[in-house]
């Protein structure tokens, strides 16, 4: 630290905005003030948890690190809070119908994730979505009721439509939604032929693009959909075999993450007036789904045009939905129609947290706090040490001062690089010079930092960047942040403890694997620059830090670059009467080396088998006595239990510290 004052000035509101906490946290995550990430579950301030208190437990557990820790209660209050959202929009606009959500389970299909869901929207009727004939398999068996609705989007073989109207017969509301006309066909033959009047909705093409990301989902360009010519084709066929009663919902999806409310309010009238025109036709459709797309904001920038973020709330959505299908169909005086929408993302994202550690730092190695330079010292050395000595001491320096700090260490640099080649500075000497040289740009940078200046000299701006650590994750971001990789998404990442302490490192955080596009390239800060992540130097104690806002997409994407498989999941849930506030339900073990090698065909007889021949030969050869052969493979074969990720219990904080450049 620079210096004292500085200490004393920075606050745990201090950190709450440098990682922009209100920001995308939607009130369920805080920093108390102890400088703890909390998880607020019930976002009234006193449901809080603190993640380091769960991780303190899981480490007395034994549970791997990287953990995923998943706060059922949060998915509960989102689930409650779309619903009231959209039950506050139905009565302020006097709407003459209900909503019901359907969760999409490909945005996370966990089982306890979508039970937990079924549960917490049970009040309210919400059902589920499936994209797939898997997920239909999965979804069917969860119709508690008859009345919970099952929507089944995706291209339908006839396996699946089988098993959609099995749902049927068996009295539930299993709807599937056509995508294709071939599947219209599909279904009325395979209705026929079990002598059932089948139930269906129709995905339509509108003309309404998406916008954002996924922006081709819907419009021209998507995959699926019906479009208006097929649609009247379905009608005759309807009016033909007399099954008007069938075509019972229609749908549209424009993409998730949608950003624009402009454009969803644009989808909602295009599809409200064919529901209209299709209504006075006689057509009996009681539900118009408005698709996904609820956005969520991870980034919390709206200072970066709309593709930074979202533009609107929960609330302001709902009230878009109501309002929209409200207006066009009292101007086409229709009767309103049930409201679905399928929102994932905006129901899961939150309450997943990644904890991960920092298991090293390369940083341009400093001079050692105590470091005094002797008589034995190289003169360059000895001048050095009197610049650092000036820039550390003289707290009143000017920009041009501090400048020229820098061109005299950077001098000093070369003068010593020049006269190691040529055999006159000992290795010793120069190694001493490299740090001195860090320590002074290091406090250089800080001073210049503080200082606020509108225009910096060049040099002194590329200090920043030139200064940065590396800090080494224990995780893999093919595994775990996929969408950062792909397509270059932000996700809140915070240290869960010490952010009473000013963060005085920054740091690009790089992963396990051995790719070069293995690390986070773009943070969520309150910074300009998004390039660096605020971050404390490392001491004796674990440094984790806590990825935010995964629970949607990332954990089923994953990818096993490198095998590294999937992390260890933790399901915690609040209560009062425990000491600290939580327990921990159920721990779903990582993957372990052995899982993931069957994976790509590797089975643990046959490596055994080979292993033992080459000891064997070693043996045989009087190379290795067979005690020692015999112990080998005994730890060759405890590792096929051993989780993908860094063991940071065996043998631990041996190898720990910050290696230095
Ligand atoms: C993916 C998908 C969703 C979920 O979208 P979110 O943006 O996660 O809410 C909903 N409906 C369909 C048809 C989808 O393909």
């Amino acid at each position: 630290m620079d210096s004292v004052e500085e200490e004393l000035s920075w606050t745990v509101d201090d950190a709450l905005a440098l990682y922009h906490v209100q920001g995308w946290s939607d009130g369920y995550f805080t920093i108390d003030e102890k400088g703890r990430m909390i998880a607020d579950v019930e976002r009234n301030g006193r449901k809080g948890i603190a993640i380091a208190d769960v991780v303190e437990q899981l480490r007395e557990e034994g549970v791997p690190f990287p953990v995923l820790i998943r706060f059922q209660d949060i998915i509960r209050g989102r689930v409650t809070q779309l619903h009231e959202a959209f039950a506050a929009a139905i009565e302020e606009f006097s709407y003459g119908d209900r909503y019901r959500g359907v969760y999409p389970i490909k945005v996370n299909q966990l089982h306890e994730v979508v039970e937990e869901i079924l549960e917490a929207g049970r009040p309210y009727g919400m059902g589920l979505e499936c994209g797939s004939k898997a997920e239909l398999v999965a979804a069917l068996p969860h119709l508690a009721d008859d009345d919970t609705l099952l929507i089944c989007n995706g291209y339908k073989d006839t396996v699946m439509m089988e098993q959609i109207l099995t749902g049927q017969q068996l009295g539930k509301q299993v709807i599937p939604v056509l995508e294709k006309y071939d599947e219209f066909e599909r279904l009325l033959s395979l209705a026929s032929r079990r002598k059932i009047e089948p139930k269906f909705g129709v995905r339509i093409r509108l003309n309404t693009g998406g916008s954002g990301k996924w922006a081709d989902s819907g419009g021209d360009l998507s995959k699926f959909g019906i479009s208006i010519p097929e649609l009247l084709r379905i009608l005759e066929r309807l009016e033909e075999d007399e099954l008007h009663d069938s075509f019972c919902l229609l749908h549209f999806h424009l993409g998730s993450q949608v950003n624009a409310i402009q454009t969803l309010k644009r989808g909602i009238k295009e599809i409200t007036q064919i529901y209209a025109q299709l209504v006075k036709r006689g057509v009996p459709i009681r539900f118009l789904d408005v698709g996904g797309g609820l956005g969520v904001n991870y980034e919390a920038d709206f200072t970066g045009g709309a593709s930074e973020g979202i533009n609107y709330t929960l609330q302001e959505y709902a009230n878009s939905v109501v309002l929209q299908v409200k207006e066009v169909c009292d101007a086409e005086e229709v009767a309103h129609p049930t409201l679905i929408t399928e929102s994932g993302r905006a129901l899961t994202a939150h309450h997943s947290v990644l904890v991960v550690e920092v298991l090293g730092a390369y940083r341009k190695d400093e001079i050692p706090k105590g470091f005094r330079p002797t008589e034995s010292d190289h003169a360059v050395v000895r001048q050095m040490y009197e610049t650092l000595k000036w820039v550390r001491e003289d707290r009143r320096m000017r920009l041009s001062a501090l400048l020229e700090a820098y061109h005299d260490a950077a001098g000093k640099r070369q003068e010593a690089e020049s006269m190691f080649s040529l055999g006159i500075l000992p290795i010793e000497q120069k190694a001493r010079a490299e740090q001195l040289y860090w320590s002074i740009c290091h406090v250089v940078n800080r001073r210049v930092r503080n200082s606020q200046a509108e225009w910096l000299p060049a040099e002194l701006e590329a200090l920043d960047e030139h200064l940065v650590d590396q800090y080494l994750c224990d995780f893999s971001v093919f595994q775990s942040i996929l969408d950062h990789w792909s397509f270059g998404q932000r996700f809140p990442i915070v240290p869960i403890d010490r952010l009473d302490e000013q963060p005085d490192r920054r740091a690009v955080l790089v992963d396990l694997t051995c790719d070069s596009d293995g690390k986070v390239k773009r943070y969520v800060s309150a910074h300009e620059d998004k390039r660096f992540l605020d971050v404390h130097s490392l001491d004796d104690e674990p440094y984790l830090l806590g990825f935010f806002l995964m629970g949607a997409y990332q954990d089923i994407m994953g990818d096993m670059h490198n095998l590294f498989g999937r992390v260890a999941e933790v399901h915690v849930y609040a209560d009062d009467e425990e000491p600290e506030g939580f327990y921990v339900e159920k721990m779903i073990p990582a993957t372990t080396i052995e899982e993931i090698l069957a994976l790509v065909q590797y089975f643990p007889k046959d490596l055994q088998k080979r292993m033992e021949a080459i000891i064997k030969r070693k043996v045989d050869a009087g190379e290795l006595r067979p005690s020692a052969a015999v112990r080998l493979l005994e730890k060759y074969a405890e590792t096929f239990k051993d989780s993908t990720y860094f063991n940071t219990t065996a043998g631990r904080r041996s190898g720990r510290g910050e290696s230095k450049a």
